[in-house]
């Protein structure tokens, strides 16, 4: 898979990500089938395939339980491979907290519970409500003031709402929305971060596990110009062999 820039911040991404909520956490999910986490080894074996296929993207949240802390430790050695992007303003598991001191405590825990010393991007981990509001300005400039610390490369927000996304568009140099083919809101503002400059990430590409044919849902998802990366959250190394065919495809090349 050939990589593309993340808008403007100058991070080179795969356009799969590998979605990581389930090496973490099991409660929440709105997956088909209840999740059973990998063990390490399994979860080691994930990662070292997901490099070999050449995706170099991971998305992980401290609202995720486990997943920084384990993508920590199988990460080590390797850090300079992956653009690891996570969140702030959500711990595990539902607790909010987007004022600045927040933001900034999480980030610092992210930092050594991922054990790096940098984070590619940081991303606003919205309830739903403060995206549109004055409480994610605050946010924003607490995290523009890590950007400038040289603790996180790009700053944005996942967010739910059209406002939320307009606001995050203003502020940031990401965005995280909920494209695919049942959930189709976000396209207007997909192409609006898109002229703006933006990353954009595409959470959900599958409707979390319900989309009929994963193929097609993939490239429902590429097919929109503004998209950087697909975010396909999996624990199965067959599948994420599978995306990677299809977003080849997908992009026009590789083998089926
Ligand atoms: P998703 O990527 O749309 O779907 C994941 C589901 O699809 C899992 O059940 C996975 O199961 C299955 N799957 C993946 N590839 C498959 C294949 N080739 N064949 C059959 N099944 C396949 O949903 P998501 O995980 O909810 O969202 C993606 C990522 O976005 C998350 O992991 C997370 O990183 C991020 N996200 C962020 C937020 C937020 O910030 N608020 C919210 C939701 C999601 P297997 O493990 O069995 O493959």
């Amino acid at each position: 898979m050939q990589s593309r820039p993340l808008g403007s911040t100058g991070i080179m991404v795969s356009p799969l990500g590998l979605g990581t909520v389930a090496l973490g956490r099991a409660e929440g999910l709105k997956y088909p089938s209840p999740v059973r986490i990998p063990t390490d080894d399994e979860a080691r074996a994930l990662l070292w395939r997901a490099r070999e296929l050449g995706v170099n993207l991971i998305d992980t949240a401290p609202a995720y339980g486990l997943s920084e802390e384990r993508l920590g430790s199988f990460l080590q050695g390797e850090r300079g491979d992956w653009v690891v992007v996570t969140k702030a303003g959500e711990e595990y598991y539902q607790r909010y907290d987007f004022s600045p001191d927040s933001i900034v405590r999480s980030v610092e825990r992210s930092l050594t519970r991922l054990r790096t010393d940098y984070l590619d991007a940081v991303l606003l981990h919205s309830d739903g409500v403060v995206e549109a509001g004055a409480g994610a300005d605050e946010a924003y400039d607490a995290l523009a003031r890590l950007r400038e610390r040289g603790l996180v490369r790009a700053i944005g927000a996942s967010t739910k709402t059209e406002a939320g996304a307009d606001r995050a568009i203003e502020r940031c140099d990401v965005v995280m929305l909920t494209c695919n083919e049942q959930e189709t809101a976000m396209i207007g503002a997909i192409e609006r971060a898109h002229s703006r400059g933006l990353g954009v990430l595409v959470k959900k590409p599958l409707g979390s596990g319900h989309a009929g044919d994963v193929a097609r849902g993939i490239r429902f998802v590429l097919d929109h110009p503004g998209v950087t990366a697909a975010i396909v959250g999996t624990t199965n190394p067959d599948h994420l062999e599978k995306n990677v065919r299809a977003v080849e495809r997908a992009m026009g090349g590789g083998a089926s």
